[in-house]
């Protein structure tokens, strides 16, 4: 049984560099590859919205005396390069793909056109969002949670390195931290549990989006929350 039928897939650049967190491992990305392709033999519409901060983060581009917006717009050009790792990953398993870019690069993707990421998720594309929102400043859990609202999809899945849910405190520092299975959006914010930065969790919020967490690193477990089961943390209400 499917429990959503069109997903937005969070992958953060972190997923895509393996140990070490830095760079773009495509051994990686072909586990992944083969996570997304399942799901996608299902019959389920997927859309994946890429992070950047295997290659670089405007933060820490401006902690180093960078004018912060320009720092962000090299990090929006980083997703891009992760962008372009996973459609090509994805095309060599046979599942079709396009990429869309916020900010416009017609020579190596298609320009986000709302309408027509619909279309390519009807005809059983996986459309990967790159470039983050387009605009420095947000982030790309932020850029997840607008293009979950625009194209109407049923959950945003946050998918982890490593980490299987939402914990209440960090679970590798503190042996008395709980994992939780549910949780409100605003908990999230209340509790200040750090799933997402505040700009995503309040759009989320304010959109009804439900939330899954959930470790990317297990084989099988993107089939798994599509399928209803409850292995990691879901948010919502
Ligand atoms: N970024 C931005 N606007 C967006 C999305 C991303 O400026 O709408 C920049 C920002 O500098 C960020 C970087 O792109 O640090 C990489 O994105 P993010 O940190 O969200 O990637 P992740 O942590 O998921 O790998």
């Amino acid at each position: 049984m499917i429990k959503y039928k069109r997903i937005v897939l969070k992958v953060s650049g972190e997923a895509l560099a393996g140990p070490g967190g830095f760079g773009i491992k495509p051994p990686v990305i072909k586990t992944i590859s083969e996570q997304i392709k399942a799901v996608h033999d299902l019959g389920v519409q997927i859309a994946i919205v890429c992070g950047g901060g295997n290659i670089w983060r405007g933060e820490t581009g401006a902690e180093m005396g960078m004018e912060r917006a320009q720092a962000d717009y090299m990090g929006m050009l980083a997703t891009v390069m992760n962008g372009l790792a996973l459609q090509d990953n994805l095309e060599s398993l046979g599942v079709p793909t396009r990429v869309q870019t916020s900010i416009e690069m017609r020579q190596i993707a298609e320009p986000y056109i709302r309408r027509k990421a619909v279309r390519h998720l009807e005809k059983g594309r996986v459309v990967i969002f790159a470039g983050g929102t387009g605009n420095p400043y947000f982030s790309t859990d932020t850029t997840a949670a607008l293009r979950a609202a625009e194209i109407g999809a049923d959950v945003i899945l946050m998918a982890k390195n490593g980490v299987d849910g939402v914990y209440s405190a960090d679970p590798n520092k503190d042996t008395t931290a709980v994992k939780y299975t549910e949780l409100s959006h605003l908990d999230i914010i209340n509790k200040n549990l750090h799933v997402m930065d505040s700009t995503a969790s309040t759009l989320s919020m304010d959109n009804d989006i439900p939330l899954v967490v959930f470790n990317l690193n297990e084989a099988d477990n993107i089939r798994r929350v599509v399928e209803g089961e409850n292995i990691g943390t879901t948010i919502q209400g």
